[in-house]
């Protein structure tokens, strides 16, 4: 079952992968959008429920995308776990959440790894503990034990004020040479708004044999182009990934000024697939008119 046409040609093939998207389960979505857009100095461009996600990625080419949750207290982790069971498919990767506060990090993130997830986000801000806090590293380590990603929201963010430092890009730095087993995925480019400090934290050899990633979103909106370039560069494309931040931002739009950086062929395939499909052990293809695939179960490793 691979998907292929007859003769092995694939037809209306999407690689595209997008590293940061957002989805709440239906009934909720609309009330989850208007609270958050209260403190967001921006509307939601989309109405945050899985169907409009898919709908998004199909209009932009998008093959796959990481949906990020995030548990502002430890009672939400369970609906949140529920609903990214609900929410997993060939297409849509969905990552847990864990609160710093939970009451058993290690035994929640072996809940999720034994649901088949991919990984958790965390969010410093929304979750009021600094990235580089101890009560974060139960998270981490459970995660790098049993090889699940964790991303993490890096830099600023709209929501708090421009002195909130808990996701700074040296935080980060900090949580990586400690545990240099975890896979860590730092969104926006390693840190919204702290462009220097990423280059002065993140950038360069000493961090460069790290499982540290990045992804694009918000970031091309942001900077001069050139800037990007130079950021993207400094950090090795083959570090990076696409993403969006979905709702809250167009798929479409954040990829055609990715295409228009002037990127080698080569930068801009890993960007907007082949590192995360290094990362996520994906197959790299996903047919955009699927006949129903039996899910036979298997998956990649990873
Ligand atoms: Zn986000």
């Amino acid at each position: 079952m691979s998907g292929r046409t007859r003769g092995g040609m694939l037809a209306g093939v999407m690689k595209t992968f997008d590293a940061h998207t957002h989805a709440f389960p239906d009934d909720l979505a609309a009330h989850a959008i208007a609270r958050l857009e209260a403190d967001c100095p921006w509307k939601a461009i989309g109405d945050g429920t899985a169907g409009g996600l898919l709908a998004a990625m199909d209009r932009a080419g998008v093959a796959r995308a990481l949906v990020c949750m995030i548990a502002t207290k430890p009672s939400q982790e369970e609906n949140i776990l529920a609903f990214c069971r609900r929410l997993k498919s060939e297409r849509l990767l969905p990552l847990a959440s864990v609160h710093p506060d939970s009451e058993n990090p290690a035994r929640r993130i072996e809940q999720i790894a034994r649901a088949g997830l991919r990984g958790v986000k965390v969010h410093p801000l929304y979750q009021n503990c600094a990235v580089d806090d101890a009560r974060m590293d139960a998270i981490y380590e459970a995660a790098a034990a049993h090889g699940l990603l964790v991303t993490v929201h890096a830099g600023r963010d709209v929501a708090f004020g421009p002195d909130d430092d808990r996701a700074a890009p040296r935080r980060i730095a900090d949580v990586v040479r400690r545990h240099p087993k975890l896979t860590l995925l730092a969104t926006h480019l390693g840190g919204w708004q702290a462009w220097d400090e990423v280059e002065q934290f993140l950038a360069g050899p000493a961090l460069e044999a790290q499982n540290l990633y990045f992804e694009l979103s918000f970031c091309l909106p942001c900077l001069p182009p050139e800037r990007s370039r130079e950021l993207i560069r400094r950090l090795g494309p083959g570090r990076i990934l696409f993403g969006s931040d979905w709702p809250w931002a167009d798929e479409g739009e954040q990829l055609a000024q990715l295409r228009a950086l002037s990127l080698t062929a080569a930068e801009l395939a890993a960007i907007e697939h082949g590192t995360a499909d290094r990362i996520l052990g994906m197959s790299g293809q996903f047919q955009n008119k699927p006949t129903r695939r039996a899910s036979n179960g298997k998956r990649p490793p990873g």
